[in-house]
């Protein structure tokens, strides 16, 4: 995809998310990768105001391209989880309501529902607190999707990975809904777990679900 589109991508997924109620006022962020790379949003803009030379390249060393707006104050934990996910072509990061609130009493999402899986995993991990914008918090991001395409981050919020911006969206929609079902389950009682055994089948099941090409 060439420049001019990703840029105008960029600010239809963050405005999805915005209108979605995904993330309220200007908190989030969304980038997709350019080359070695990436393109990311403004910080502390108005998802509703952007236009595409508002959206910010930020090279591997994360300088940002001169004269234009300041990126994302977590262009950080961006370059991070590029680096980290050779998959990862888009990020989303948000404040999803029930996301930051299982976040915030720390607790990760575990196996109380298989579609935990669609981050790639048996559960959908918590990482560590960091002030937001910090080199510490890209750390604890990095390491929470070693293995993982989604994680919560503690008193803060969510990120997922995509092979695509819809992708990376779509995944923070799932991630938002699996945390809205656990907190409800919370409230009900004790989850009842999965296991290890029946996760590894639904990860399987998973790598073949949908409209895929049979071999
Ligand atoms: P920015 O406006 O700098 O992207 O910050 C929003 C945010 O969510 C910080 O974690
Ligand atoms: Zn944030």
């Amino acid at each position: 995809m060439d420049e001019a589109r990703l840029r105008q991508e960029i600010i239809d997924t963050a405005r999805a998310m915005a209108r979605e109620g995904l993330s309220p006022g200007t908190s989030g962020n969304v980038s997709a990768r350019l080359g070695e790379g990436m393109l990311i949003t403004p910080t502390g803009m108005a998802y509703a105001d952007l236009t595409p030379p508002d959206i910010v390249f930020v090279d591997a060393q994360g300088e940002p391209a001169p004269g234009g707006r300041k990126p994302s104050s977590e262009w950080r934990f961006h370059l991070a989880a590029y680096r980290t996910r050779a998959d990862a072509r888009a990020v989303v990061h948000a404040h999803s309501l029930n996301a930051t609130a299982l976040a915030c009493a720390r607790k990760p999402i575990p196996a109380f529902h298989y579609m935990v899986a669609v981050a790639g995993g048996k559960d959908i991990p918590l990482a560590g607190y960091a002030t937001f914008g910090t080199r510490k918090l890209a750390e604890h991001v990095a390491r929470a999707l070693k293995k993982r395409k989604a994680c919560l981050m503690a008193n803060h919020g969510q990120i997922a990975c995509g092979a695509t911006l819809g992708g990376a969206l779509d995944l923070a929609r799932e991630v938002e809904a699996l945390a809205a079902q656990y907190v409800t389950v919370l409230q009900a009682g004790k989850p009842k777990l999965l296991g290890d055994a029946e996760m590894k089948k639904v990860l399987k099941r998973f790598a073949s679900y949908g409209q895929q090409d049979e071999d």
